[in-house]
């Protein structure tokens, strides 16, 4: 592989906006930012000229090749990671799930595999279900999982106590890891749903109605109460409404290191998509809210107190979640459809798109969509930023660059669109994956298992200089 030189854009990082050329070494890394750089003999140049030049995306929530019930996230690591990189993201991180009675290493073996065939560079979070040791928390940390989840919501599952929370963080934190959140209360969900059941009401938009934001908010309040009371940090997944941003500011006001994260679904739709007939496609967790929470995220992101924008990637085939409604149609009810939206792709366009409607700086979008998920998930070093000795994970950002958002003008591996009949204005023109071309106007032009696992770091909470 031969050195780049990026020549004449925009180049947008943690260290501000300027006009700059990038040079990338034959190794895959940034080995020089500044004005008028001249090529040198060999080096292959990509003129930028009217663009921005930014540090690839890093999408710290993403589900891959998971099994859900009878059925499967219709991405795998392969077409999935595509999909991000055509979009302008170039590392991931996946959510592995041990299962209660399940050792989390030999979880985390089991998705390893799976995640072979990454085309850009990959990182795990663990999810445990069920109290664990201190050993296994540091086996993991030591295995470069760095970052836990625990769920807060789904009781028959996922869901762990209060004291399994706050014992979790405590030895996190002895270790350097972080605990992230699902913050919803399950017990009062799952009353809910069985209230509407018993009740008769089986359809699409029960799933938004039994999961109300106070409920969300509630969750996040006790999340930030027992991060606060053991003195760790605690990082909220997926924060889709205003009573939950409500108690992240309050928490973050009295001093307590809570990191916030929301998804581009809950700042470009609403609950009705529910109500359509192809309702069944929109159902995610947290469920889609009246529209209003969208002004109160845009807001809360251009204020810095959402801290990231993953994804949640997690689709389904349409005839997977109408599996939910088959046969019986009389029994057939919400609870039934596998919750999950496909995002992995348009992250970085949806979020653009704040930009150009003046919502949020550019610079904001690089810190969210970039720079913040690479330092809060110990990638810091090689992700997040365009300087030297950081991997060359750079895309050349065309602002004037048009994308339908319609399905068949996507490629992640599903056959419908949230954003369907939408175009973006703003799109990712090239990508490079440590110095590697992977997508190019439109064109895959990367390889399977390129993507790399990234053994991750403790978590950096602090400001960067
Ligand atoms: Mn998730």
């Amino acid at each position: 592989m031969t050195g780049t030189l990026i020549v004449g854009g925009t180049v947008v990082d943690v260290d501000g906006s300027r006009d700059a050329d990038v040079r990338v070494d034959a190794f895959g890394r940034i080995c020089e930012v500044a004005p008028n750089l001249t090529p040198a003999a060999g080096e292959t140049v990509a003129d930028a000229t009217g663009r921005l030049v930014i540090p690839g995306g890093v999408d710290a929530h993403t589900h891959l090749h998971l099994p859900v019930g009878t059925v499967r996230v219709s991405d795998d690591f392969d077409t999935g990671t595509r999909a991000a990189a055509m979009g302008g993201t170039t590392t991931i991180i996946a959510y592995v799930t041990a299962y209660r009675g399940e050792d989390p290493l030999h979880a985390a073996l089991t998705w390893k595999g799976w995640a072979e065939p990454s085309v850009i560079d990959w990182g795990l979070h663990m999810t445990f279900t069920e109290p664990v040791s201190e050993a296994t928390i540091a086996r993991c940390i030591e295995a470069g999982m760095t970052s836990f989840k625990l769920y807060m919501a789904y009781p028959d599952l996922l869901q762990v106590d209060d004291r399994t929370i706050a014992e979790i963080m405590m030895a996190t934190a002895r270790h350097g890891g972080l605990v992230t959140l699902h913050c919803e209360n399950g017990g009062a969900i799952e009353a809910l749903r069985a209230q509407a059941l018993a009740a008769g009401r089986r359809d699409v938009p029960e799933h938004s109605a039994t999961r109300p934001a106070v409920l969300e908010g509630e969750a996040t309040h006790r999340a930030t109460a027992i991060a606060e009371s053991v003195g760790a940090a605690v990082y909220i997944v997926h924060m889709s409404s205003a009573p939950a941003l409500a108690e992240v500011r309050r928490a973050q006001e009295r001093g307590v290191r809570v990191l916030a994260e929301t998804c581009p679904q809950y700042l470009h739709l609403d609950v009705s998509a529910l109500a359509r007939p192809d309702g069944a496609n929109f159902v995610c967790t947290p469920p889609l809210r009246d529209p209003w929470h969208r002004e109160e995220l845009w807001h809360g992101m251009s204020r810095g107190w959402i801290h990231t924008v993953a994804t949640d990637h997690c689709p389904f085939w349409a005839a997977d979640r109408a599996a939910g409604f088959a046969g019986d149609e009389a029994a057939a009810d919400f609870t039934a459809i596998p919750g999950g939206l496909p995002g992995i792709e348009t992250r970085m366009g949806l979020i653009w798109d704040g930009v150009a409607a003046g919502r949020i700086t550019v610079e904001d979008w690089v810190r969210l969509c970039s720079e913040a998920p690479a330092r809060t998930f110990g990638l810091w070093g090689t992700k997040g930023a365009l300087r030297p000795g950081f991997d060359a994970d750079v895309v050349v950002w065309d602002p004037q660059r048009t994308q339908s958002l319609d399905a068949d003008a996507l490629h992640m591996a599903v056959d419908h669109s949230p954003y369907a009949g939408r175009t973006c204005t703003g799109w990712a023109e090239r990508v490079w994956s440590r110095g590697r071309l992977v997508a190019d106007r439109g064109r895959f032009v990367g390889e399977p298992g390129w993507g790399r696992y990234l053994e991750r770091g403790p978590a950096l909470l602090e400001p960067v200089g």
